[in-house]
């Protein structure tokens, strides 16, 4: 099969009326969209994803009006985070209506709902006139795709269509945020921060997985956002090395100190905020967190096709954007 190319929101939607795959593009990253409704059409994402069969997924609507048509009720805090930010990149987990299908959301009785402010995703989401589930639209694993030749790479022939956006606008998924419990959690961290929702439900907190508990949130469980690349973290030691350094820290120092020394010219590439006195393969530095956060997938593609075996990313500051940022960085250096 094909996959169909195109850059009309309507020719696109017309695929997901007919029980087909699209990938779109949203303010987040790439989506990979079905029907909720069509539990055939869901099935097919999981299979072009190779996507764990726990991992739901998250609907997306054109409208709000169309939220009732997922969800059982809406909570409390569920209607103030609407009425405070949607359209916008967070995802509400909320009681599901009925008729969802369990395809949908792995399962679960629940169901997470986001409508992006993205306006060629909103263009396409309404004329697909449902809502439309869609996880991120790469390969199950892979870093998430925030342009449509990453969605081309990880998918060609495997899905129907490409809506062919620019690069994505923020390059991390979506805040997510389960307003099932007492008080608001979330699952996970995005551009919509922790301080941002507190603003509007002081008892937002973030979810932490407990020991020998299951974690709420399926995809918490699974690789994540990775290259092909070994990607290591590295703060401010990894700036000043030299022959004559010690080193003092928490982890095994073969993993960085060694490996910086001896592999940067050759094989190593860097992203983070500050310019690195050491010579890398690869080297981009960013002007900001929220640019950091724009290119750091991109850059893990880039790093693969250029066969860079190890990715130093230096860390930020866990407020805002830095906190998703970080929690992106730590799951793909596990
Ligand atoms: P992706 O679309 O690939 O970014 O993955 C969607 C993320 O949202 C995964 O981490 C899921 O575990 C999470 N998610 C989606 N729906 C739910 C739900 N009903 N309950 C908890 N987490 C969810
Ligand atoms: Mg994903």
């Amino acid at each position: 099969m094909d996959t169909f190319l195109t850059k009309n929101p309507a020719a696109a939607a017309e695929f997901v009326k007919r029980g087909g795959v699209v990938a779109f593009p949203t303010e987040t990253v790439y989506g990979l969209g079905a029907n909720v409704f069509d539990a055939a059409a869901v099935a097919k994402i999981f299979e072009a994803k190779r996507r764990p069969a726990d991992n739901p997924l998250i609907a997306h609507v054109g409208s709000l009006d169309q939220i009732g048509r997922l969800a059982r009720e809406i909570p409390p805090a569920a209607e103030k985070f609407i009425a405070a930010f949607f359209p916008a990149p967070l995802t509400l987990v909320l009681p599901k209506a009925e008729k969802v299908p369990l395809a949908a959301t792995a399962g679960l009785a629940t169901i997470g709902v986001r409508m992006p402010r993205h306006p060629l995703a909103q263009e396409f989401l309404r004329a697909c006139e449902t809502p439309v589930v869609a996880p991120s639209a790469n390969l199950s694993g892979r870093p998430s795709p925030t342009a449509w030749e990453a969605v081309f790479e990880d998918l060609n022939g495997r899905i129907d269509c490409i809506l062919q956006g620019a690069a994505t606008e923020i390059g991390l998924e979506s805040t997510v945020v389960d307003c099932t419990t007492d008080a608001p959690l979330v699952l996970r961290a995005g551009a919509v921060s922790l301080e941002q929702l507190r603003e509007i439900v002081p008892a937002t907190r973030n979810y932490r997985v407990r020991p020998g508990e299951v974690a709420r949130s399926p995809g918490l469980r699974h690789r994540h956002y990775s290259p092909r690349a070994k990607v290591i973290l590295i703060s401010d030691f990894g700036f000043r090395i030299s022959d004559s350094s010690g080193f003092i820290g928490l982890r095994e120092p073969e993993n960085l100190i060694s490996d910086f020394g001896f592999r940067i010219s050759d094989s190593s590439g860097f992203i983070g905020l500050r310019e690195p006195e050491q010579k890398f393969a690869l080297t981009r530095v960013c002007g900001s967190v929220a640019e950091y956060a724009h290119e750091v997938f991109a850059f893990f593609r880039e790093c693969d096709h250029r066969g860079i075996a190890t990715i130093y990313c230096e860390t930020v500051d866990e407020s805002g954007l830095g906190a998703a940022l970080m929690d992106r960085l730590r799951r793909a250096a596990e």
